[in-house]
């Protein structure tokens, strides 16, 4: 069985849905387990709601309408209105009716977790429905009731022996019968509540579906050639990797390059599944290849991390820095969970580059300051 993943680019509007449908249909041989994501730009809509509801702006009317409007599009652009498929989408968005109802819960990502989840659940319905009336025959199954997690909101960490076992309880046999439609990006907790991976996370719930059954492939459908060794829409002479070694692929994602979800590729590499990065516009190019090949990698990648803070410090006696320096440097770092993306130690100074992030630099720069004499 192999695994496809769609992403919220490949299911933007009616015509892309088609699209999917068609890329379906060309492997209608095989059994395959389809993970979508939320339409579109549907989980920064959902995100921004989130935020107004929690806030308790006016604005989360405006922001709900426009999303649910967006989705109603497409449903027009795909099905008959006597399609059951209108009902199914209003029933989904009544869950965030009901959720606006009451007073926000404390843990903001909880809120947001119960909220943003139902661009998922939605898209995987339209998908599912859509499939269904062309002759792609499927199950829509909730990922919530598979993928669990702990309650770790907005970073759901996954139960994997629970996950793989209500996974391999079921789902095989059913592939026998009809491909799977499920989401990625959510799961559910041992409370039956719901939770989501992280951010573009739906990459990584594809990866956990083929490890735990033992996929022959992942294969994520982009709107790029593959992986490329820098952003298109940044460069314009970008070249693709037809082959890369799990290792190469993982730094890549490690350090920012968006193609992929970083947590996606360890589980595969551990279960030796390949992942294929495809596009969906030309399904028929074969893309870039990613397994435990021996591969040489020459041509190297650029990746633009945009909102970094360049932070230099030296002790304030002006003494060399020494070990003993950076280790107190290093455990402050770690103990505040800044990630560190680039180092660089003279004699007299230590250089750090990371993500910008006012909060925790604040509480950085307050602990090293006894110290250090920071310019940053
Ligand atoms: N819809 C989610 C997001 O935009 C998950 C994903 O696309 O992978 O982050
Ligand atoms: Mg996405």
């Amino acid at each position: 069985m192999e695994v496809f993943k769609f992403g919220g680019a490949s299911v933007r509007d009616a015509e892309s849905v088609e699209n999917v449908a068609k890329i379906v249909s060309l492997n209608k041989h095989k059994e395959l387990l389809i993970v979508v994501s939320a339409m579109g730009k549907t989980t920064n809509a959902l995100e921004q709601l989130t935020e107004a509801y929690v806030n308790g702006s006016d604005d989360v009317h405006v922001i709900f309408e426009d999303v649910k409007q967006y989705h109603q599009t497409i449903l027009n652009g795909l099905f008959q209105e006597s399609h059951p498929i209108h009902d199914e989408v209003a029933n989904a968005f009544v869950e965030i009716d009901w959720i606006l109802e009451d007073e926000p819960h404390e843990d903001f990502d909880f809120n947001y977790d119960q909220i943003v989840s139902i661009g998922e659940l939605v898209s995987s319905k339209i998908l599912s429905a859509y499939l269904n009336t062309t002759d792609l025959q499927n199950e829509w199954l909730d990922a919530r009731s598979f993928i669990q997690t702990d309650n770790t909101y907005r970073e759901g960490q996954i139960n994997w022996d629970k996950t793989c076992g209500l996974i391999n309880e079921s789902i095989p046999p059913m592939l026998k019968k009809r491909f799977i439609v499920t989401q990625g990006f959510i799961g559910g907790t041992s409370e039956n509540f719901t939770t989501t991976l992280g951010r573009e996370g739906s990459d990584y719930s594809a990866a956990v579906f083929a490890s735990c059954l033992g996929a022959d492939a992942v294969t994520i459908w982009k709107d790029v050639p593959g992986i490329l060794n820098a952003d298109p829409k940044r460069f314009n002479a970008t070249r693709k990797y037809n082959e890369l070694p799990y290792s190469e692929a993982l730094e890549m994602a490690y350090y920012g390059a968006t193609v992929i979800h970083p947590k996606t590729i360890k589980p595969l590499q551990n279960a030796g599944i390949p992942l294929l990065v495809r596009p969906f516009l030309t399904p028929e190019e074969s893309g870039t290849i990613v397994t435990e090949t021996s591969v040489v990698v020459d041509t190297p990648s650029v990746i633009v991390k945009p909102g970094q803070v360049l932070l230099s410090l030296s002790a304030k006696d002006f003494s060399f820095i020494t070990e003993d320096h950076l280790s107190s440097i290093f455990r402050t770092f770690a103990d505040l969970s800044i990630k560190i993306n680039a180092i660089q130690i003279s004699a007299l100074s230590f250089s750090a580059c990371f993500d910008w992030n006012s909060k925790r630099f604040t509480e950085l720069s307050t602990i090293l300051d006894h110290e250090f004499k920071l310019k940053y």
